[in-house]
């Protein structure tokens, strides 16, 4: 068994989150860290965790750890102190998010996985700890200054599409994986140019940075922490703030707002809006930006093909469902999206036939 987690439905999970009385820490972290027994880490880790009532999102792999969590803020000394015990995780830098209801997670999953991060790199073909220049959010703004700097963001493009840095080259990918290539053609006659790469974490520029340096990339640097230790610093430090929009995030939330402004549009309408959801109807679950108005008018659906199947009662739903592979995540496309909507009935119908 390659993942151990609550098997408990997914609402009363929720309804037992909503219902504490205690305050919750939403942090983040990661390392690139030999872990030879990567099964082993897990049992220990999960069982640890459990024990305080931590919930989250956490890979375990060959090459390192990579975790977003939810922990009780009356465990967050003991959760810190045993994690520290451990000889590979020793002093990890935690992320903490700064904007944080708590509600970012309900349950725990730890994963083992080929990878931390999916890159699609061989790894064994460049140094990977050969990596760029860490950026604080002070040096970060000094660089963006500079009319030279090539900013780049790692992320994918429903992640820049709510929230970017001021004059960021935002890659239309879907993954990390297609990023990279893209990115370095893309940059193909600009390898003497200072290199500037950020993403949520920072967790995704360690390899980035690495793979760049490899491919000849002169001067490449990052921002150390990510966005979510950027906004911390701008916050706490009073610096000013280049990044616009919302910080996309892997958890329940969908985002953290670092500006007030709304860069981004509701894929309904056109209007205004920042806000990821997923479909309601949970044989779509397609991720994409609704403003208020739409969730009204569509019940907080993609499109009314969906609207129409989240009005059939429970059951009937249910065996629409049948056949479709689950855990498949739909994201928002121009062009793909009107797809998505109008076949969903199709797929549906196709997929009751064959099951
Ligand atoms: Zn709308
Ligand atoms: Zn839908």
């Amino acid at each position: 068994m390659s993942l151990l987690h609550n098997r408990v439905d997914r609402r009363l999970l929720k309804q037992r989150l909503m219902v504490e009385d205690f305050r919750r820490v939403t942090l983040s972290f990661y390392r690139y860290v030999i872990l030879p027994q990567p099964e082993e880490v897990r049992d220990r880790l999960y069982a640890q965790w459990e024990a305080l009532q931590c919930y989250g999102r956490v890979y375990v792999a060959r090459e390192g750890i990579n975790a977003q969590m939810s922990i009780p803020e009356h465990h967050f000394e003991q959760f810190k102190t045993e994690l520290y015990a451990w000889p590979e995780f020793n002093n990890v830098p935690f992320k903490i998010a700064v904007e944080d209801d708590g509600k970012s997670f309900f349950k725990l999953a730890v994963k083992v996985k080929d990878k931390i991060v999916a890159d699609g790199l061989d790894d064994g073909a460049f140094d990977v700890t050969n990596v760029g220049n860490h950026l604080t959010a002070e040096e970060f703004n000094a660089a963006l200054n500079d009319p030279k700097t090539i900013v780049v963001d790692m992320r994918n493009h429903y992640e820049s599409e709510v929230g970017h840095f001021e004059g960021a080259i935002c890659p239309d990918v879907d993954t990390f994986r297609e990023e990279l290539p893209l990115v370095a053609d893309l940059l193909e006659d600009k390898k003497d140019a200072k290199l500037l790469l950020y993403c949520t974490g920072g967790i995704r520029c360690e390899k980035a940075s690495a793979y760049f340096k490899h491919l000849g990339f002169a001067d490449v640097n990052q921002l150390h922490g990510g966005i979510i230790e950027y906004a911390r610093q701008v916050k706490y430090k009073g610096l000013p703030n280049k990044f616009r929009g919302k910080n996309f995030v892997f958890d329940e939330r969908l985002g953290e707002r670092i500006s007030d402004e709304i860069i981004a549009q509701c894929h309904q309408c056109g209007e205004p809006a920042d806000t990821h959801v997923n479909c309601a109807n949970e044989a779509c679950h397609l991720l994409f930006i609704q403003c208020d108005a739409c969730a009204q008018k569509f019940n907080h659906c993609c499109s009314e093909a969906c609207a129409d199947i989240l009005a059939l009662p429970e059951e009937q739903q249910k065996e629409l469902r049948k056949g479709l592979i689950k855990g498949e995540q739909n994201i928002f496309r121009k062009g793909r999206y009107r797809e998505t909507a109008g076949t969903i009935l199709q797929k549906l119908a196709a997929a009751k036939n064959e099951a």
